[in-house]
């Protein structure tokens, strides 16, 4: 007898059903910049309940694609996977402050933002300030990897 037939029946794939992509812009429509191409991605946002200045980017073209454009991406589903943005999750659309944080007097505009998930966000957030704060306290880059 197989392992399988002793664990029981499977059982469905509950997580893959909750934390669908909601993409519905295929991705060779939203790698051409034209008209259409950016009012998917808008569209994408919007179903997303995303508004502002990341809706506003992928019509003037500053977005192309509905990805989470953090350095390191959390997200077991991919980049491309958002949940909406009420209510919040892990996974919502979030707008990064960046390369200028929120709390070094950093705007919401499009030279300083990026789409990202909640949850990439916070972990980037957390570490962009434990870094920042051992680089003034003047501590080289292998203390800080030690730290
Ligand atoms: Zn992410």
């Amino acid at each position: 007898m197989s392992e399988r037939a002793t664990a029981g029946p499977r059982r469905p794939r509950l997580r893959a059903a909750r934390h669908r992509p909601r993409s519905v812009a295929s991705v060779a429509e939203m790698a051409r910049d034209t008209p259409e191409a950016r009012k998917a991605v808008a569209k994408t946002l919007e179903e997303l309940g995303v508004r502002g200045v990341l809706r506003r980017m992928a019509l003037d073209g500053q977005i192309i694609a509905v990805r989470c454009e953090m350095p390191q991406c959390y997200c077991p589903s991919g980049r491309a996977c958002f949940t909406p943005k009420s209510p919040p999750t892990d996974w919502s659309p979030t707008p990064d402050h960046y390369p200028r944080l929120k709390s070094d007097g950093g705007h919401v505009t499009p030279d300083n933002v990026r789409l990202a998930h909640r949850l990439c966000n916070l972990r980037d957030y957390g570490w962009r300030t434990r870094i920042n704060a051992m680089l003034a306290k003047g501590m080289s880059l292998e203390e800080i990897a030690c730290n």
